[in-house]
């Protein structure tokens, strides 16, 4: 016991994604190749996550944004709260539109 040996000093630092330890002048992790710092996938900053959100996966963003390493816990949660608000408005308007084009259907002369 004691203290560990992978504990290599202020030159090494731990990757955010698979927590292999690389080192601090690394822009790319030498395991997994995800990039670090201001190289972080697009998908998992600020605006990536925004991007997503309304043009793509809609709340499935919000698996980018629990992993990503550039946001902040604050800020992750505001986002959390924002994508779920945005997904029931959106369920809301499906269902809405879903009863409205029901009543249509419904409002159709039968021959
Ligand atoms: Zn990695």
């Amino acid at each position: 016991m004691g203290t560990p040996d992978n504990v290599i000093g202020g030159a090494a630092r731990s990757c955010w994604s698979c927590k292999a330890v690389i080192a601090a002048e690394d822009s790319y992790c030498r395991v997994c190749g995800k990039g670090q710092g201001s190289h972080v996938p697009w998908q998992y900053k600020h605006w990536g996550i925004i991007v997503i959100t309304l043009f793509g996966l809609g709340p499935f963003s919000l698996f980018y944004l629990r992993r990503s390493p550039v946001i902040s816990r604050n800020a992750k949660f505001g986002y959390t709260a924002v994508i779920l608000l945005l997904t029931l408005f959106v369920l809301d308007r499906i269902y809405k539109a879903w009863v409205v084009f029901q009543a249509l259907l419904g409002s159709l002369p039968v021959y």
